[in-house]
């Protein structure tokens, strides 16, 4: 198919900059001097470039972006040597770790293409996530332990708008993702800025209301899914804008729909079902199934990516228990525009979910003062993933149980009570 040269540009570069606008003011709240650092996928140009125009109109210090390809991706795969999927840039990590405990700030421009790795050897791709993982972790815990203002914002890249719209001309797909994405990320209004204030102010009172509830689990009953879920002791629930140890006040996700907080690594028993296939590196997993046992997934099955699942849950110790659960009403515009994004940033923000693997320790009372150790003997898991999958829909009823066994609901058919 081919399109006339001056056919209008796909993506509205009005809402582009808006987008960006957004991402520097509300998601990073990005502050005077401070330095910033960024990854985008190539074809996210556009959208990195207006990053660093509204970044540095905001004061910046020093913007510095990582571009990722997808076809030097599959180079790698395909003529790169064995030995390198043992192997990760640990020296640049190191570095970013370094800018970051120098109090820059961090940004990621979403949207590879989710598929990009399933044609691939899964044995490599789990050793390359693995070392990555790894090599990663300094850096990754500066973010995880919310020590700096982060953000992720997406764009619409080509590959990815083929996946989510495959029966649409590329043009189209990625028209439609971007005004999916726009949507989203509520830069289709007037004055985006105000609407985030007005968004970040209802999802407030949502976890405000938790955190005096202090329920010691919660129940999940559903279609294949009979799950009481512990909470961690001393936990906080959060949702929407949250502070950073660096004392800045900012929306790590673009979108965001959810309340979260840390379950409880040793009280999860039951079993669950998702509701939503999870795009995970490249792989789609889809009908996951698992069942737990003092906190531990003892059975896990899935009807398609079963061995891409399994390879992630034998990643640690810590990969076969849960570090978050989140709270998010089937009402939700993500989860009312019907689309299937094939990207956790979108796709768990139309759903409940729950993560295997790393807690936040942002998720505790005074969070930012607890050792490891604490956070541990409180319940918060550790491991080198956080992978976050769909259990939530509108069949999925949740009570909240006091610790004296009193039920309170907490939702209906997907929505609040
Ligand atoms: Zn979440
Ligand atoms: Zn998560």
């Amino acid at each position: 198919m081919t399109y006339p040269a001056n056919s209008p540009a796909p993506v509205d570069p009005e809402r582009l900059e808006k987008l960006a606008e957004v991402a520097v003011k509300i998601g990073l709240r990005l502050q005077k001097g401070q330095d910033l650092v960024m990854t985008a996928p190539v074809n996210a140009l556009p959208l990195a470039r207006l990053i660093t125009k509204h970044a540095y109109l905001a004061g910046a210090g020093l913007v510095t972006t990582f571009y990722s390809d997808e076809d030097a991706t599959l180079s790698r795969y395909r003529y790169g040597p064995d030995e390198s999927f043992d192997r990760a840039t640990d020296w640049l990590y190191e570095g970013m770790a370094k800018a970051y405990a120098n109090n820059a700030a961090r940004l990621a421009i979403a949207g590879d293409n989710p598929m990009l790795l399933s044609g691939e050897d899964p044995a490599k791709v789990a050793r390359a996530n693995k070392a990555n993982s790894m090599a990663y972790k300094p850096a990754l815990e500066k973010i995880s332990n919310f020590d700096i203002n982060w953000n992720i914002v997406s764009y619409p890249n080509p590959s990815w708008a083929r996946q989510v719209f495959p029966d649409d001309p590329a043009e189209i797909a990625v028209g439609k993702l971007a005004d999916a994405i726009f949507a989203a990320s509520r830069v289709d209004q007037d004055d985006p800025i105000s609407a985030w204030e007005a968004h970040n102010a209802n999802l407030r009172k949502r976890s405000s209301w938790l955190n005096e509830e202090r329920f010691a689990a919660l129940h999940f009953k559903g279609p294949g899914t009979d799950l009481t879920l512990g909470l961690a002791d001393g936990h906080e629930w959060h949702g929407g804008a949250s502070t950073a140890k660096n004392g800045i006040t900012c929306n790590p996700n673009i979108p965001t729909e959810e309340v979260f907080t840390t379950p409880h690594a040793l009280r999860a028993e039951g079993f669950v079902s998702s509701t939503k296939p999870l795009s995970h590196q490249g792989t789609l997993i889809d009908d996951i199934q698992v069942r737990f046992e003092g906190g531990r997934i003892v059975e896990a099955k899935a009807s398609k990516g079963e061995a891409v699942l399994q390879k992630v849950l034998d990643t640690d110790e810590g990969a076969r228990r849960l570090g978050e659960v989140a709270l998010v009403p089937h009402s939700s515009p993500i989860s009312a525009s019907g689309i299937l994004f094939y990207n956790t940033l979108f796709d768990e923000n139309a759903s409940c979910h729950i993560a295997l693997g790393q807690c936040y320790s942002k998720c505790f009372l005074d969070g930012a003062k607890l050792t490891e150790e604490q956070i541990k003997s409180q319940g918060g898991n550790s491991s080198l993933i956080h992978i976050d999958w769909m259990i939530g829909s509108d069949k999925v009823d949740i009570d909240g149980i006091k610790p004296d066994g009193t039920r309170v609901r907490v939702m209906r058919g997907g929505e609040w009570v």
